[in-house]
């Protein structure tokens, strides 16, 4: 055997992480860690603490300063709403009250100002990352970033982003800043170990067209500066030193895509309709009030599904029915003439709540609506600011984690007291707001049909629906293969809701996930579907799919995926009559 027969061990390997940001990026790897100021605390001489005050003072200047910089770049490369994370920024530098225990601090305890502002925002970032939920402790990262600044500017250390040419960033995490600030230079793409798809890092990512990965785990442990990495933004898979057939494949798929988003262009204006003139109302899921502008250019038809619960992120008590009014109402004439339909307060499960407490099986416990049946001036707090953002009639509301019929008539007796009590006051609202219930647990799927005489319209929500139908926890990735959109039994309890809902001549939606998975869409038309609530990035894609199928092939398809009776069967036939009917819509196999 001579040494050519001897096949060495591939050098190339494979990492999964999340898709935040789509794209193809191939190129070297630069190694960004983040430079984390070294604290250590000093005795300050009572003579001395006027200078070290001084020295904070500045800081806190040169740092408002840094962050002006950033800030008006971010609006001149995203719009001013996305570069609204900078101004929250600088509200923390800004914040007088912080700022002066900071200083009384400092003159108490005659120690150096780089000390207490560590401890004192430490105190804030740990109660964030104490929060059960994903989202707050990415607003625990904005947090750590003002503070490391701070820090920085008091050591008087300059700030360095600069890469020399072109790479894609490695980093454990990225602070919208860097993200943002990275982007000046030939930036080909992130990757990063921590994070999810809502962090403000990936939807900037995203903002700003630049691949990206999130939640690798491991990649600054695997990956050098200088290593060549290939990154795919749209499967969420980084390969390190790929192999030629590895990098032949990506190219082709960046072709296809490339080809494909082309052919999106222009679709914003058009209705989504199928070929045989069935019109759906494609919708986007929002949670930040920031999103509106990006999922307005992306042309959907309304909001599906605004998650109001993110306004709790960064609160510490349930906001006052004047401040929530304040946002619904300027989320819903934002989206005028479009309808926005604001989802009660989901708080519990995997969710924030403003009151800290622990469950041993949180997706089973105190979620949701049995939350606000129980705190019942919470709820209709949020009734009455929701009632009150309607006065246009473009407002619709809709309640989570619905599993009994008595939820749904106990809801809708709150929603009467509170028009009663608008009433009472003389404040206007829309008399007729339409009401929904969310589909997500099996009961409510099972009693479909009696809830859809209560209400106007059913949503389902397969995130939790599936969870619940399968027993896979949605967060576990142990049993990430288990979940499964295409098992049979959540078609057809799929097909049961839309049953249930047009017997009773209401519509019914789809606000989970699988409302933007590609392989569902011409499945989900034929099982019944009136309205599909999307992330905004996926809407072009799913429009052109709507737009490019009959209704009639839809509802034959559905009844021939009705008669399967397994996840494999149905996605190995939704692949072959999708690539018959779209061939050139790539899908991820
Ligand atoms: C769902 O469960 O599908 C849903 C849309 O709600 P959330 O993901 O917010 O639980
Ligand atoms: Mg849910």
């Amino acid at each position: 055997m001579s040494m050519d027969d001897i096949s060495l061990p591939t050098q190339e390997i494979i990492l999964k992480g999340i898709a935040a940001a789509p794209g193809i990026a191939i190129g070297p790897a630069y190694l960004y860690s983040k430079h984390i100021p070294k604290v250590q605390t000093k005795a300050v001489a009572p003579e001395d603490l006027d200078a070290e005050i001084q020295r904070l003072r500045s800081a806190n200047q040169r740092s408002e300063k840094e962050l002006m910089k950033i800030l008006a770049f971010a609006e001149h490369k995203l719009g001013s709403q996305s570069a609204k994370i900078f101004e929250a920024q600088i509200m923390i530098l800004n914040d007088t009250i912080l700022m002066a225990a900071v200083e009384e601090r400092i003159r108490k305890e005659h120690r150096n100002a780089e000390f207490i502002v560590f401890d004192e925002i430490s105190k804030y970032k740990r109660l964030m990352l104490a929060a059960p939920d994903e989202y707050m402790h990415e607003r625990a990262h904005d947090v750590d970033d003002v503070m490391n600044r701070i820090i920085r500017n008091i050591q008087d250390q300059k700030l360095s982003s600069r890469v020399g040419g072109e790479s894609i960033i490695v980093s454990e995490t990225l602070t919208p800043a860097d993200t943002v600030i990275f982007s000046r230079n030939q930036i080909l793409g992130y990757v990063t170990d921590l994070g999810g798809v809502t962090s403000h890092a990936a939807l900037l990512s995203r903002s700003l067209k630049i691949p990206a990965v999130v939640g690798v785990h491991t990649a600054t442990k695997q990956i050098h500066t200088g290593d060549v990495i290939a990154l795919d933004g749209y499967a969420g898979m980084i390969a390190i030193r790929p192999t030629e057939e590895t990098l032949e494949g990506l190219r082709h798929k960046a072709e296809r895509f490339k080809e494909f988003e082309q052919k999106l262009v222009g679709l914003a204006g058009l209705p989504a309709e199928t070929l045989d003139h069935k019109r759906i109302e494609l919708a986007a899921n929002l949670e930040f009030v920031e999103e509106i502008e990006f999922a307005l250019q992306q042309g959907p038809a309304g909001v599906g599904l605004y998650r109001t619960e993110t306004e709790l992120l960064t609160q510490t008590r349930y906001p006052s029915e004047d401040d929530q009014f304040e946002t619904y109402d300027s989320v819903a004439n934002k989206l005028f003439p479009h309808n926005v339909i604001f989802r009660t307060f989901d708080v519990g499960g995997d969710k924030l709540t403003p009151e800290m407490y622990q469950e041993d099986n949180p997706f089973l416990g105190w979620r949701g609506i049995r939350v606000l049946l129980d705190r019942q001036e919470i709820f209709l707090t949020q009734l009455r600011a929701i009632l009150r953002a309607s006065t246009r009639r473009n407002v619709m509301v809709m309640f989570p984690m619905v599993s009994t019929l008595l939820e749904v008539r106990r809801a809708k007796e709150l929603l009467k007291q509170a028009k009663e009590h608008l009433k009472s006051t003389g404040a206007r609202f829309d008399q007729k707001l339409k009401v929904g219930v969310m589909i997500e647990v099996p009961a409510a799927a099972i009693l479909a049909d009696e809830i859809a005489a209560e209400v106007d319209f059913l949503s389902i929500g397969t995130n939790d629906l599936i969870q619940y139908i399968l027993a896979v926890d949605r967060g576990n990735s142990l049993v990430a293969s288990l979940f499964q959109p295409f098992n049979p039994a959540v078609v057809r309890t799929i097909k049961m809701v839309a049953d249930a809902a047009h017997k009773h001549n209401i519509w019914v939606g789809m606000c989970g996930e699988m409302a933007g998975d590609p392989l569902a869409t011409m499945l989900l038309l034929g099982l019944g579907m009136d309205e599909l609530s999307v992330v905004p990035t996926v809407l072009p894609e799913i429009k052109k799919i709507i737009r490019s199928i009959k209704h009639k092939d839809a509802k034959k398809l559905a009844d021939k995926i009705l008669t399967l009776s397994s996840e494999e069967e149905i996605t190995k036939y939704l692949f072959s009559i999708l690539r018959e009917k779209l061939p050139d819509l790539p899908l991820e196999a």
